[in-house]
């Protein structure tokens, strides 16, 4: 066994046998697979091993691609041939027509990306798998490279071209204990000795956690027990003459594909069963839990209507095995928070279909430092400290109830919350707030008209409409208040700090007092990595501002970049303040009357910060706008913020003071142009082709992936990022849709919504840049329909800011 490596991959399911073999691909050759017993001797083994191409987001998509492709070649390798039903066709099932809408727009999406889905009715779904009655269906999406493989030959395929290409693999040698040293190697212990290396992978499955106890690290994964049958030979599937689709059902929760001449039928019963919670048997190993039919016994009536062959034939085998879910149903792919040289590839729970793709964007991950998409989906900084294992296990049970029914727009599920929370947030709720989750916050969506106002999510305008209309129109014509709880606050000291954030931030930075600016930071390639609010307070301190969901990600990229003699100092201040705004043109009437002082437009113009008092509660209070009205952030010590709403709400009395949401803030964002994290800026694409040339100084000596960026620019821009007005009064476009010119797919939605002050449809995106001029006439593709759309310029609202400036 090597006592030295580049790479240590820990665990050789199909999660480890990927990384593996794609970095031997990127030309990491150096590198090792310890695995505890033999290859797929976890879940893999007994998995069901359906491949979609099916993805909620592009990334998804395409690194399902990723691995149809993969899986594909492996299997016509003449070498090494393997057992891989491609194409079969599969079709996931419809009894309404807001889920069928719901596959209209996921069709659009994937269409972006190179993939062809196709919205079928109840009559064709039938038509392609005979075995299916059509009661209770309305149609359904298919997808036509639906297939399965043999789990078991994929990992061995793979672990074979890795080794050919120079990695070693060593079975029955259990990792023990992981020892990080200064310059942030490991060592990683196991029965059979140690190996020193740069990085290790966490790709231990169920065992994610006894792994990452050797880390000190606690990941938001859980087990559910998931059971599946094989039933005897089905005369009709030998008579139809070719290979049954495989299906899914959101109606009744059950997944169905052909075995030999009969079927597999897998449940996702209501009553389920979190598994290895207190620990789990060391010698639980190639094994199974026991079988517990009785448990999925509401599900099995769904299955057997609708497929009644069902019921004529025998069952041989029932397989129960833990499989892994996180908070939000995708996995954990990439760096491990809070640590460095560590990675992970976990909480897999479509492992087979999708640990292609993973593994791929993971090695490009560790070897580059970024992958091809954007992986924010799978990222495992996306949640912070709340992920702990009493949520994870509560939103483990949720999402598989659900496993087959996708989230509608703005739809957040009830599992685990509230989670995080303000002191305000009951007295919101008091005044009839409707919540949704950032980053596990609860955060006001809008305030709801009466008690029992009702919003049925949907990808069209929904009744919530007239209500963000009202909270858009009294912040524009008086003042709306809302709380935004959960900001990721980073306060940034030591004499090192100006010049520090310089070089990380490729625009200008306030460099005087009392001012604030809007930074971008990009990563070595030159792409856009974050996006901050910078305040440079007084006393040489300056606060970063940015995203709630950015917690862990910004942390971990301004650590990563910090001077090492210690002259600049990072504190987190965002689970301790948060921001109320007040936004509109009484605004400044209100904030005078709750805070002594001069808030004059000639004492504290648009960009300026100052500590201040509003009421009794000490505040930070910057004039920056996300809505194009005239606006101030008063960020507040949660132990006063209870003080400085009531001094607030007691001002604003005299001014029509409304309470608004996030709902009506997006509203206005769009209209004003400004871009979200994560949905607009994603690290595919530069600064420049994002429309963010105003807040790039080229002529700075240094900042971090100027270089990069410089090569990029001389290469010519690929995308250019435009605004578009819709010609359309019935839905949203959503992030995803296609935009399209005479028949071809040339851009893709980043983020839409109705501008209520404009009264216009509004969608951005980014486009071929043939297509950015304004004037230019394209489509856009809403709930699968194309509608006329045109490119506008990014500004639709007051572009000269004259309101955030009054
Ligand atoms: C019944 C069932 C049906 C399924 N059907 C499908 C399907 O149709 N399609 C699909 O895509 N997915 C399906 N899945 C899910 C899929 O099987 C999993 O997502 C996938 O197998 C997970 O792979 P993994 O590599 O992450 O984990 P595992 O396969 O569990 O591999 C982890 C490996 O790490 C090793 N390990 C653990 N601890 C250590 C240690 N300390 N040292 C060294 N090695 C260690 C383990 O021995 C194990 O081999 C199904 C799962 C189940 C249970």
């Amino acid at each position: 066994m090597k006592t030295q490596t580049r790479v240590v991959v820990i665990g050789g399911g199909i999660a480890g046998c990927s990384t593996l073999y794609h970095l031997t691909q990127e030309g990491w050759t150096d590198v090792v697979l310890v695995e505890r017993n033999e290859l797929t001797s976890g879940t893999t083994w007994h998995s069901a091993a359906q491949v979609t191409n099916f993805g909620m987001t592009q990334t998804m998509v395409g690194l399902k691609s990723h691995s149809i492709r993969l899986y594909k070649e492996l299997a016509e390798d003449p070498e090494y041939p393997i057992n891989y039903h491609h194409a079969d066709g599969g079709i996931r099932l419809a009894n309404t027509e807001r889920v069928m809408e719901g596959y209209r727009h996921f069709a659009s999406m994937a269409k972006g990306m190179g993939v062809d889905f196709e919205v079928i009715d109840g009559e064709e779904c039938a038509r392609r798998h005979p075995l299916i009655s059509t009661d209770n269906l309305i149609g359904g999406l298919w997808d036509p490279l639906d297939g399965d493989i043999d789990p078991a030959q994929l990992c061995q395929a793979l672990a074979r071209r890795a080794r050919k290409a120079g990695a070693e693999v060593y079975r029955n040698t259990p990792v023990i204990g992981l020892t990080q040293h200064q310059d942030d190697s490991w060592t990683v212990h196991t029965t059979h000795g140690d190996i020193a290396c740069e990085i290790v992978v966490n790709a231990c499955g169920y065992r994610v956690n006894e792994v990452g106890a050797m880390m000190g690290v606690h990941h938001p994964v859980a087990s559910m027990e998931h059971q599946y049958f094989l039933t005897e030979e089905i005369p009709a599937i030998r008579e139809a003459g070719h290979r049954m689709p495989l299906l899914r059902c959101p109606i009744s929760d059950y997944y169905c594909r052909q075995e030999k001449f009969g079927l597999l039928v897998g449940f996702y019963e209501q009553g389920c069963k979190t598994w290895g919670m207190d620990g789990i048997d060391p010698n639980f190993v190639n094994a199974l839990c026991p079988d517990d039919l009785d448990r999925v016994t509401d599900v099995l009536e769904g299955a057997f209507a609708r497929m009644p062959a069902l019921t004529e034939v025998g069952i041989h085998t029932v397989v129960n095995g833990p499989i892994t879910y996180t908070i939000d149903g995708a996995p954990l792919v990439g760096p491990i928070p809070g640590k460095r040289n560590a990675f992970c590839i976990i909480g897999l729970r479509a492992g087979l279909g999708e640990g292609g793709g993973h593994g791929w964007l993971l090695a490009q991950q560790i070897v580059h430092g970024e992958a091809c998409y954007d992986t924010w989906v799978i990222d495992p900084r996306r949640f912070t400290g709340h992920a702990n294992v009493e949520l994870t296990a509560l939103k483990a049970v949720e999402d598989y109830q659900n496993e087959f029914r996708f989230h509608f727009p703005h739809e957040h599920r009830p599992a685990g919350r509230p989670m995080k929370t303000t002191p305000l947030t009951p007295i919101l709720a008091a005044e009839g707030a409707e919540f949704g989750t950032v980053n596990g916050w609860e955060r006001v969506a809008y305030i709801k008209p009466a008690p029992d106002f009702h919003e049925t999510h949907s990808f069209r305008f929904t009744e919530a409409f007239d209500v963000v209309a009202a909270e858009v129109k009294a912040v524009q014509e008086g003042v709306g208040l809302t709380e935004v709880n959960g900001f990721n606050r980073i306060e940034i000291t030591g004499p090192g700090a100006r010049d520090w954030l310089d070089r990380m931030v490729c625009g200008r930075i306030p460099r005087n007092e009392g001012k604030v600016g809007l930074g971008y930071l990009l990563n070595h390639h030159g792409m856009v990595k974050a996006e901050a609010t910078l305040a440079n307070l007084d006393e040489g301190t300056i606060w970063y501002g940015s995203a709630a969901a950015s917690v862990y990600h910004d942390m971990d990229w301004l650590t990563a970049h910090l001077p090492k003699d210690g002259s600049v100092r990072l504190r987190s201040l965002t689970n301790d303040w948060t921001i109320l705004v007040l936004a509109g043109p009484r605004a400044r009437d209100v904030l005078q009357a709750a805070s002594r002082g001069d808030w004059s437009a000639a004492a504290f113009p648009w960009l300026s910060t100052r500590r201040a008092f509003v009421g009794i509660a000490p505040a930070v209070v910057m004039s920056v706008s996300f809505s194009g009205e005239l606006a101030y952030e008063i960020h507040v010590p949660n132990a006063s913020l209870y003080a400085a709403y009531l001094a607030l709400r007691r001002a604003g009395e005299a001014h029509g003071l409304r309470l608004f949401g996030s709902y009506a803030v997006e509203s206005m964002r769009l209209e004003k142009g400004y871009l979200h994290w994560k949905a607009d800026l994603v690290t595919e694409f530069t600064p420049f082709e994002t429309g963010l040339d105003r807040f790039v100084a080229m002529g700075k000596p240094d900042f971090t992936g100027k270089p990069a960026l410089e090569r990029m620019v001389a290469a010519g821009a690929r995308r250019a990022f435009v605004s578009l007005v819709l010609d359309c009064t019935h839905a949203p476009a959503h992030g995803g849709d296609s935009i399209i010119h005479e028949g071809r797919v040339v851009g893709t939605v980043t983020s839409a919504g109705w501008g209520h002050r404009i009264g216009r449809n509004i969608a951005m995106g980014f486009v071929e840049p043939g297509f950015a001029a304004p004037g230019t006439r394209l489509s856009v593709e809403v709930i699968g329909a194309p509608v006329a759309a045109e490119v506008v310029e990014g500004c639709l609202y007051d572009p000269e800011n004259v309101r955030v400036r009054a």
